[in-house]
């Protein structure tokens, strides 16, 4: 057997089967490049669905954490730490809102957007208790908590887990008019995505988000957007909301605010929510907002300000889909996509099998519901190396017509 294989058998053994992993066995990466156990090199054009932007091991964010782990590392809430304030200044400033609040995981960052507007809903709307709405889109992707799978319309993500939390109503993703017939006088929020990622780099009609956020407003509901796997760069602004020039209520934030190195989540609101949502007692982490994790973000987002990453996602990625959209494939569907998110969609449910073969040519990109490749590299790849996997994309595809 060899190394690889014996790495697979083990983790089939002993953990369990809730992944199905492209077969690659990795312990070294740098940049946008990874390497396995047997020596082969890949260029990550997963970017752990989005969370290492910055690319793998920032030696300005390894700095920032080697630093804060010599010095503190865990206090709880229970007492101040030295490193949150400055951070969530540096936070607040960079988003423009008054306050922010830190978890560790995209899902708890929803799931405190959802606390957060069901008691701003009951607090500042008068919603009768417990009648709290919030409107959510098919094809989401928010999460794994109990609550957040109960209101994905994706059968893998949800059948078995019941009973569900009730209080969500599903509108089609794109259609503002469902939304505006889907909000009563209970609504307090609608929770959506600039860009469904995990649903396959759907991109709304222009002007989407822009006329939704005319339409909570006028209505009197909060907008939440999960920018999770959109924002820090990876769209070609900071936060993708900026491509509408929208202003949410909530914005969630998670994955590459830690740098690819710590799990860091969080949300950001005015006061007007945040004072009205939380007191001391009723929301918290054990981990949220540790010394670390501030550490390790604030260099994160130092790292995308400092090397202008949005805008080289932005240069990049169009330069990418022009070139992807000049392979000549019968198989190929359509291209899409913003910044360096990029939707390869296939005719036929083969991206499994091509993002297989993408890996024996040294790219590793995953599929996502079986007819879609997610191509979102690190936001510090070079023109040369996006052309080069173009190249090797091309071939893989070529080799699948038999061209
Ligand atoms: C990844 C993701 C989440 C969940 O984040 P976790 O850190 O995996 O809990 C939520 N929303 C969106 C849009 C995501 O892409």
């Amino acid at each position: 057997m060899s190394k690889t294989e014996q790495f697979i058998s083990e983790v089939d053994r002993v953990s369990a089967h809730n992944y199905h992993p492209i077969p690659a066995v990795i312990s070294h990466a740098e940049g946008i490049w990874m390497t396995d156990v047997e020596g082969n090199k890949y260029i990550d054009m997963l970017s752990a669905y989005s969370a290492v932007n910055q690319g793998h091991r920032h030696p300005k964010i390894i700095k920032a954490m080697e630093e804060q782990a010599k010095k503190l590392t865990l206090t709880s809430r229970a007492f101040h730490n030295d490193q949150m304030g400055p951070f969530l200044t540096k936070l607040t400033k960079l988003t423009g809102y008054d306050k922010g609040l830190m978890m560790n995981t995209g899902a708890e960052a929803v799931e405190t957007a959802i606390k957060a507007a069901r008691r701003w809903g009951y607090n500042k709307k008068n919603v009768p208790a417990n009648k709290a709405k919030i409107i959510v889109c098919e094809d989401n992707f928010h999460g794994r908590t109990t609550t957040i799978v109960g209101f994905s319309t994706d059968p893998l993500c949800q059948t078995g887990f019941g009973p569900y939390t009730p209080g969500f109503e599903i509108i089609p993703y794109d259609d503002t008019d469902a939304l505006e017939n889907a909000i009563d006088e209970n609504t307090v929020a609608f929770l959506v995505e600039p860009i469904q990622g995990e649903a396959g780099v759907k991109v709304p009609s222009e002007g989407y988000l822009k006329r939704c956020r005319e339409i909570t407003k006028k209505h009197n509901v909060l907008l939440i957007c999960d920018e999770i796997q959109t924002g820090f760069g990876r769209t070609g602004k900071m936060f993708c909301s900026e491509w509408d020039n929208v202003r949410p209520d909530i914005i969630t934030m998670g994955k590459a605010m830690g740098g690819g190195v710590y799990p860091v989540s969080g949300i950001v609101a005015d006061d007007e929510i945040m004072m009205a949502a939380f007191e001391p007692g009723n929301h918290g982490s054990t981990f949220g907002g540790n010394p670390m994790a501030c550490a390790i973000a604030s260099a994160s987002i130092d790292v995308i300000l400092d090397e202008h990453l949005a805008e080289r996602a932005h240069e990049m990625g169009e330069f990418f889909r022009g070139e992807l959209r000049k392979i000549d494939s019968d198989s190929i569907k359509i291209v899409r996509g913003r910044g360096l998110l990029t939707g390869l969609e296939f005719n036929t449910p083969c991206a499994h099998d091509i993002s297989v073969e993408l890996m024996k040519h040294g790219i590793l990109a995953k599929d996502t519901h079986g007819t879609t490749i997610r191509f979102a590299p690190p936001l510090v790849i070079t023109k040369d190396e996006l052309a080069g996997a173009v190249e090797k994309i091309a071939k893989v595809i070529g080799n699948l017509n038999g061209k």
